[in-house]
């Protein structure tokens, strides 16, 4: 369909809603199973970047396994047809629940945060008569170069066990008779787009795994996480992120022994460009300062990035090329940071104009709440226009 065509059909929905390129969404799982395929390396889709089901569908066709950090995810993971044994579940604060519930799936490993979750786990495994496998998540103090609200690999973030206490880790370890360990977890931290950064985490796992060695624990996984980050800037640019780059670094920096397998859990750059928020001009509105201020029928509640992380998405006009103004454009909830972009250049916008949120696939509509009483917003997916 072209541009124009589709417009046509979007005008008559109502508004807000996602948008989703199912085609764009298809080629990019793809290339991301090949680029991996090439090194036998396996992913994990981190479904917290979005849960739709039209998106978890093409995930599981593309042959992935889930990442997951709640009960509900596993649960939904393996409603979906997920096979049990392709489940991760991570997460700093499982609850009795979700661990009991896994166990009895018997999903692939926990990725444990904390020298006490190991104990619990443990507790309520030998109280089931099961073995948890059981993968340590690892801090390896990485500074990942990212927005202070998503790093989580450095020494001061609450995710993973501190490298002072994995001795300790392993001295517990010989007791908890009810545990496997299966390998080390590692994720140091979102939208991450200097990629030296994964050669410097390469080098401090090579460091952390050799001790391991040492130590005789065999290790059959390595789980290197996700993060790699997406163009918000200019997508159209970089529609599919470069897979086979950020594999490729990891080819060549990471010392995999004989027998052991690497696996990934990637989020926002399998899904965040195939995806666009959708909304409607409401009203046009100049402050006492002359700023001028669009309002659009979309706000925080559906796409919090903005508010949140001071995220920027691309804003594009759908319906308006005539002219140039700048824009500040805000949302209607009762909150002074529902704000979406300050001060952009855009064609002259009115009301009824469509306006596109661009690369919106990720930690959007899987975010969205309903303060304000709000609806949640609706999704529409370019195969069913
Ligand atoms: C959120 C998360 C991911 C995915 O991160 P992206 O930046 O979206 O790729 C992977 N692993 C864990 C444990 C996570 O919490």
């Amino acid at each position: 369909m072209d541009a124009q065509a589709r417009i046509k059909q979007i005008q008559e929905r109502q508004t807000p809603f996602y948008y989703y390129d199912m085609e764009l969404l298809r080629r990019t799982l793809q290339q991301a199973g090949e680029a991996a395929g090439r090194y036998g390396y396996r992913i994990h889709y981190a479904v917290k970047a979005n849960y739709d089901p039209r998106v978890v569908e093409a995930v599981r066709e593309a042959g992935m396994g889930m990442d997951c950090v709640s009960g509900n995810e596993v649960r939904m993971a393996i409603e979906s047809g997920f096979s049990a044994a392709d489940v991760v579940f991570a997460g700093v604060g499982k609850s009795d629940r979700e661990i009991e519930y896994s166990l009895q799936q018997g999903i692939f490993a926990f990725n444990c945060e904390s020298l006490h979750e190991l104990q619990v786990i443990h507790q309520i495994a030998s109280r089931m008569g099961k073995k948890a496998r059981v993968a340590l998540r690892i801090n390896p103090d990485v500074d990942p170069k990212t927005h202070r609200h998503i790093s989580t690999g450095k020494a001061d973030n609450k995710f993973g066990i501190s490298y002072t206490e994995v001795d300790q880790a392993i001295a517990t370890l010989s007791e908890l008779s009810s545990l496997e360990i299966v390998g080390l977890h590692f994720h140091i931290g979102s939208q991450i787009r200097d990629l030296q950064v994964f050669e410097q985490l390469c080098t401090r796992v090579n460091t952390i795994k050799t001790w391991f060695a040492q130590q005789g624990v065999v290790l059959r996984h390595l789980n290197m996480g996700g993060g790699l980050g997406i163009n918000y800037d200019d997508p159209q640019a970089e529609l599919i992120p470069d897979f086979a780059r950020y594999f490729e670094i990891f080819h060549q920096h990471l010392a995999v022994e004989e027998g052991q397998t690497v696996h990934f859990e990637l989020g926002r750059s399998l899904v965040a460009q195939c995806g666009e928020l959708i909304t409607r001009v409401l009203y046009n509105k100049t402050t006492a300062l002359g700023g001028k201020i669009v309002i659009v029928d979309t706000g925080m509640t559906d796409l919090i990035r903005p508010a949140l992380y001071g995220a920027k998405h691309k804003i594009e006009n759908l319906t308006s090329t005539e002219g140039s103004e700048t824009y500040t454009i805000g949302g209607p909830v009762c909150e002074s940071s529902d704000i979406f972009a300050r001060e952009i250049e855009l064609p002259v916008t009115s009301r009824g104009d469509l306006l596109t949120m661009r690369s919106a696939g990720a930690y959007g509509a899987a975010m969205a709440s309903r303060y304000n009483m709000r609806d949640l917003p609706g999704a529409v997916y370019s195969d069913q226009l």
